[in-house]
């Protein structure tokens, strides 16, 4: 089977993990605040706090703006259920915003008009949380132009997207957001088996995100509110939980770090011997704006003929290729259409479910695995 998505994992990533596992943390040592720096000097953010998923990343995220019940997060319906559940861990309603059409990122003029709507209503977001899909940047200045006019936060879901370029900046460099969030579960760019990290520029959100990812608990005595009674003293000031990144996870993050622009440069390349190889054939791809370089995580084909689907699916699967579909519309999902969503509420968004596959694409893909992808699509169509 070829995976639509794969790890690279090298002799350096295995010592770095035995040496941490014969060190004297497992936990809470040097490795992640270490990880956490090489995050903040790749994309130029002035923090990073590294957690045990990006799904955890984006929960502490929305507690460090406030999200809270009575509130409003608004994404898109074209992502990982992730980006929508966050806002509910954190008791808020969640809305979508439809799409573009070509890219399936949040639509601008989408939200700006559904923005219109909710301010007659008075039911504006407190939170909106774009998704990078195949890491290509969305229309950040636009989102951010919005956010200034309308008043709320951005948190910018970057899982697919460290080691892309949006405008000269790095994704994850906050430049149009308040928090960006990366995800290092192996299909993505870098792993660490499991983890994510939030990246902002804001101290206060950081300092919120650190109390949150480890019980609410500090240990700075400058923090304490009652008397520091000693040198095992802690205080709780917040309900936080348990997401905290472990040594092994941050020093595998660390090592990978060093691959990260050939692993994007890779994938870059592939990218291009598909466009070359397949633009004769009755499908658009799903391109980077042009003010953009992506990190390419996906390579999702939009087919002119949605009939054809399915069987093209089927196809690919039956002779080992594991193509996939990214994303099925979250508000179609069973537990969305129970909180009232329906189909038809955000068209853009399941037409473009329906005529899209993601194409296998990571930097273990041998150019022989390549041939055969392109050589049974020719012969499909
Ligand atoms: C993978 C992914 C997540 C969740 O990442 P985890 O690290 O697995 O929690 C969230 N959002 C998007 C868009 C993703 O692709």
């Amino acid at each position: 089977m070829i995976p639509y998505g794969k790890q690279q994992i090298n002799q350096d990533d295995i010592d770095a993990v035995v040496e941490v596992l014969r060190s004297d943390f497992l936990t809470q040592g040097p490795k992640v605040p270490a990880f956490e720096q090489a995050i903040m000097d790749y994309t130029g953010a002035q923090y990073a706090v590294a957690v045990n998923s990006a799904t955890s990343a984006l929960h502490v995220a929305a507690l460090a703006l406030g999200v809270t019940a009575g509130d409003y997060v608004w994404t898109t319906p074209i992502t990982f259920v992730a980006s929508a559940n966050c806002a509910l861990y954190c008791g808020a309603k969640v809305d979508f915003v439809d799409v573009d059409a070509t890219t399936g990122n949040m639509c601008p003029s989408a939200l700006q008009a559904k923005l219109e709507t909710a301010k007659a209503q008075g039911c504006l977001p407190k939170v909106v949380i774009p998704v990078h899909l195949c890491g290509h940047s969305c229309d950040m200045a636009a989102i951010a132009a919005l956010a200034s006019e309308y008043g709320f936060y951005v948190i910018e879901d970057a899982s697919h997207g460290i080691g892309g370029i949006h405008q000269g900046n790095k994704l994850g460099s906050c430049r149009y957001s308040d928090i960006s969030v990366f995800s290092f579960h192996p299909v993505k760019i870098i792993t660490s088996a499991e983890g994510g990290v939030a990246t902002t520029n804001n101290a206060d959100l950081a300092a919120q995100m650190e109390l949150y990812r480890s019980h609410g608990i500090t240990k700075e005595s400058h923090k304490m509110r009652r008397p520091d009674e000693g040198d095992w003293y802690y205080e709780q000031h917040a309900l936080g939980f348990n997401y905290r990144m472990n040594e092994m996870q941050a020093a595998l993050g660390l090592s990978q770090m060093k691959r990260l622009d050939y692993f994007v440069l890779k994938r870059n390349k592939l990218a291009e011997l598909y466009r070359k190889k397949l633009n004769h054939l009755p499908f658009s791809w799903v391109d980077p704006l042009c003010d953009s370089q992506s990190a390419r995580h996906l390579e999702i084909i939009r087919l002119d003929d949605i009939s054809i689907r399915k069987q093209l699916f089927n196809e690919m699967r039956t002779v080992g290729i594991q193509v996939h579909v990214h994303y099925f519309p979250v508000h179609l999902q069973p537990y969305y259409l129970n909180k009232g969503f329906r189909a038809g509420q955000f068209p853009v968004a399941e037409d473009f479910y329906r005529r899209i596959l993601s194409l296998p694409l990571h930097p273990e893909l041998t150019a022989e695995q390549q041939a055969t992808i392109v050589e049974t699509l020719v012969t499909f169509f």
